[in-house]
């Protein structure tokens, strides 16, 4: 076996197909009692999904490649058009604005609910030819200079020349390695829900850095309707939890009542949220050990980016793993070195921008407050940086 991938969520799924297509025999380790069965039905009458992602054009390439973009409902695909960004001036306040046009491409990410995007994870998955799932609880991992073994409470055990740790932010694979983590909560919730709008949003992502309310995204679905992200002071976030999904629809009006129009909720039973934290994990291999996604690093969701980075982080490694020599097996020291390499500067950036931005805003005092908004308005007229943002924003690679 060449890797065995430890996890269960979309970034394990991908690698699985990724690394398979490249030509590897892959082993997918998940936990007991899951499947890769498709489990929600994404028909067009079908609930929307609470929990959506905005995809970058690195993920859009990666998927497309492995025919998992053209195997998702893209009727339930919303393309951003462009980004609206406001910030908490009282007067003369913080602007930013992106779009498509000025970017010179077609979109700027794609809004994707979790079930659409797992089942067409899950059903690409059932055809990958170099693909053996294997359900099981890990107990421990061996590591020798050739191989690594994942032990399994079943008595059995895989063998691979290279174990991914695709598990999350609480990996099992990272735990094992005794890979060292600097964490910390950023003391908020992302609340999150789907509402229907009176107006159209005309395919605006919009954000609000609110100051003390925390950060406001709505992002565009199909049709009239809109996904919230909420990063909520733990406070308020339990205030907002307590309430019901019209409550949160009314308060939601004074940010985008003029833009919007009124808000209803789709599902008013399905508000869900979702602690928020900075990972830091001190490496990102051991010997004969990689991690990707969440399991490599954890950031803010304010730029809707983590799974893109996972994303990116297959792509290195495919790319790494396809340039080795021919002495050099996925495994190899050298190989992993390149990886972490690799990835070094666009984990560092998007941890350095969102924890950055995250904090900047959690402050209330008034000069700080001036000053962010009057950063906001000078960078909107920066072309040159706001190209660079963009592009980097995007995935795009050159
Ligand atoms: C509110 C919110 C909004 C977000 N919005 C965006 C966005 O717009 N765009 C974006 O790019 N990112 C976004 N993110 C980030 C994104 O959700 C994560 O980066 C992404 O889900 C991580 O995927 P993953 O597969 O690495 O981890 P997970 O989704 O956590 O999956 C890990 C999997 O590993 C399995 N597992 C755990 N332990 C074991 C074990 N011992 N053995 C086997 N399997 C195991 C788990 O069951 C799970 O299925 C958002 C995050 C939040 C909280």
């Amino acid at each position: 076996m060449d890797m065995c991938i430890v996890g269960n969520g979309a970034i394990a799924k991908t690698a699985a197909l990724a690394f398979a297509q490249a030509g590897l025999q892959v082993s997918m380790l998940t936990p007991p009692g899951t499947s890769v069965a498709p489990r929600v039905s994404t028909s067009p009458s079908a609930q929307w999904d609470a929990r959506v992602y905005a995809l970058n054009h690195t993920a859009f390439h990666l998927l497309s490649s492995l025919k998992v973009w053209g195997a998702l409902d893209l009727a339930r695909v919303a393309p951003v058009d462009a980004m609206a960004i406001k910030g908490d001036a009282d007067k003369h306040g913080g602007e930013l604005g992106f779009d498509a046009f000025s970017a010179n491409v077609e979109a700027l990410a794609w809004i994707v609910e979790d079930a659409n995007l797992n089942q067409a994870l899950d059903a690409a998955l059932k055809f990958a030819p170099n693909v053996t799932l294997v359900q099981g609880r890990a107990t421990s991992l061996v590591v020798s200079e050739s191989l690594a073994a994942v032990q399994l409470e079943s008595g059995e055990s895989i063998a691979a020349s290279l174990v991914l740790g695709a598990d999350g932010a609480q990996s099992w694979v990272r735990a094992q390695c005794e890979i060292g983590l600097d964490y910390r909560s950023y003391g908020q919730r992302a609340v999150v829900s789907n509402f229907e709008c009176e107006h159209q949003h005309h395919g605006v992502a919009r954000q609000w850095f609110t100051g003390a309310q925390g950060i406001i995204a709505l992002l565009p679905l199909p049709g009239k309707q809109v996904s919230l992200v909420w990063s909520a002071p733990e406070p308020l976030a339990t205030e907002l939890l307590r309430e019901n999904a019209s409550q949160l629809a009314a308060r939601l009006s004074h940010w985008c009542g003029t833009e919007l129009g009124a808000l209803h909720p789709l599902q008013p039973e399905l508000v869900r949220s979702f602690p928020l934290s900075l990972m830091k994990p001190h490496s990102m291999t051991a010997p004969r050990v990689a991690l990707v996604g969440d399991a490599a690093h954890v950031v803010h969701p304010l730029a809707g980016h983590g799974m893109n980075l996972g994303f990116g982080d297959i792509v290195d490694l495919l790319r790494v793993i396809d340039e080795r020599e021919s002495q050099r097996d996925c495994g190899d020291e050298r190989v992993l070195a390149r990886y972490a390499r690799a990835r070094k500067e666009d984990v560092l950036l998007m941890q350095f921008v969102t924890d950055g931005l995250a904090r900047l805003f959690a402050t209330n005092l008034e000069p700080l407050r001036i000053l962010r908004n009057l950063g906001m308005n000078l960078f909107d007229k920066l072309p040159v940086l706001k190209q660079r943002l963009i592009a980097h924003a995007l995935g795009k690679r050159n």
